[in-house]
């Protein structure tokens, strides 16, 4: 078993469930006995459109999705999709709301300029984004509202999903179908799937048709989502691998039971680590305890000396990737859908033994 050798917190692109990892290194060889490997078929002929559509479809139901919504499966990242939504959405001379909680929605915001006015309703920039700036007022002309729903680097979450008249728009790309929320009250969703729901190269859109076809200017057709709709998100050749592993990964949640489930799970990780964070004097979490992403957690010492003692001791152990964004220092230990809480046992019981130790 593979997570019997490390115990992997990398925060992205991220661990994925053995049983995708098993049926992906299959279908790279021989897919569904066609003779052929999956990167080798054609994406238009019929087992490969069953794969886009079953992710499609799984994407619909596990986050419960009205009709209006369409869901598509794109390249770029998204980081693409940071340029993508205002070009969409925002007429030149009209305004976006955007809140400022990290490095990814300040990316987001400078590219949103490009199209129009960004009014940067709330921002915890001047608290090196240390918690989640919820107090603000939406400008009733916005077009959207667009928030962060998990900072990755900086280990802040939403844990409510703000209230407003305008279309709300959300980056989910570090905490996508990790717990239950109305997806609904959402007006697009999108996010890289490299983290909770695949592997790099595939880029997950949930978009609203109603909100699309209002501003006037001419956009590319590889930017412009009425072109990917039309097209059932075939409007090119797609990420086909990446695609492929989403599908696995997306019927892996749902015989986990689906995001309740999983949210469980989450919880429970989330509880343990951070009640060793709280409990143990070596260690100190970063973030103001209410906005805690269940995600990734980021935590330092109060001796920074021991950091680098503290990264080899626990390499032993066989726990990979928990070293720090630069920008925060210390350690990030990234919790994501696929990381066992056995995992998480592992780093708890390591950092006692570590402080004992050091006592
Ligand atoms: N948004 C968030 C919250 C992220 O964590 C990341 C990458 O880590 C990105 C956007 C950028 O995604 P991509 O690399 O798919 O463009």
């Amino acid at each position: 078993d593979r997570n019997m050798k490390v115990h992997n917190f990398n925060a992205g692109p991220s661990i994925l469930p053995n049983e995708v990892l098993y049926k992906a290194s299959k279908a790279l060889i021989d897919f569904e006995g066609s003779g052929m490997s999956i990167l080798e078929i054609g994406h238009r002929t019929p087992p490969f459109v069953a794969v886009i559509e079953e992710a499609r479809s799984l994407v619909r139901e596990l986050m419960q999705l009205e009709d209006d919504f369409e869901v598509l499966f794109l390249h770029g990242g998204a980081s693409t999709q940071f340029l993508t939504i205002p070009m969409n959405l925002l007429e030149s001379g009209e305004t976006a709301a955007y809140t400022d909680t990290g490095v990814w929605s300040s990316k987001a915001i400078k590219e949103a300029k490009l199209f129009g006015y960004v009014d940067v309703v709330s921002s915890s920039k001047d608290r090196n984004y240390n918690f989640i700036p919820k107090d603000f007022t939406v400008p009733p002309q916005a077009k959207y509202l667009h928030i962060t729903t998990n900072n990755t680097i900086y280990g802040t979450q939403w844990h409510h999903i703000p209230e407003t008249d305008v279309p709300l728009v959300a980056d989910m790309s570090s905490d996508i179908l990790s717990r239950s929320m109305d997806f609904n009250k959402f007006a697009l969703i999108y996010g890289g799937v490299q983290k909770n729901m695949g592997a790099a190269g595939a880029t997950v859109v949930a978009v609203r048709k109603s909100i699309l076809g209002k501003v006037t200017r001419n956009i590319p057709s590889m930017l412009d989502y009425r072109v990917h709709i039309d097209n059932a998100s075939m409007f090119n050749t797609p990420p086909v691998f990446a695609v492929y592993i989403s599908m696995l990964t997306l019927r892996w949640l749902k015989a986990q039971g689906g995001v309740a489930a999983i949210e469980k799970i989450n919880d429970r990780k989330a509880a343990l680590l951070y009640g060793e964070i709280d409990e143990n004097p070596l260690f100190r979490g970063t973030v103001v305890k209410e906005d805690r992403s269940k995600m990734n957690v980021c935590f330092i010492m109060d001796k920074p000396e021991l950091e680098e003692e503290f990264l080899k001791f626990t390499k032993k152990e066989d726990i990979v990737g928990i070293k720090g964004h630069r920008s925060v220092g210390g350690f990030r230990a990234s919790i994501y859908n696929a990381l066992p809480l056995d995992s998480v046992e592992v780093m708890v019981e390591a950092m006692k033994y570590f402080s004992m130790k050091k006592a």
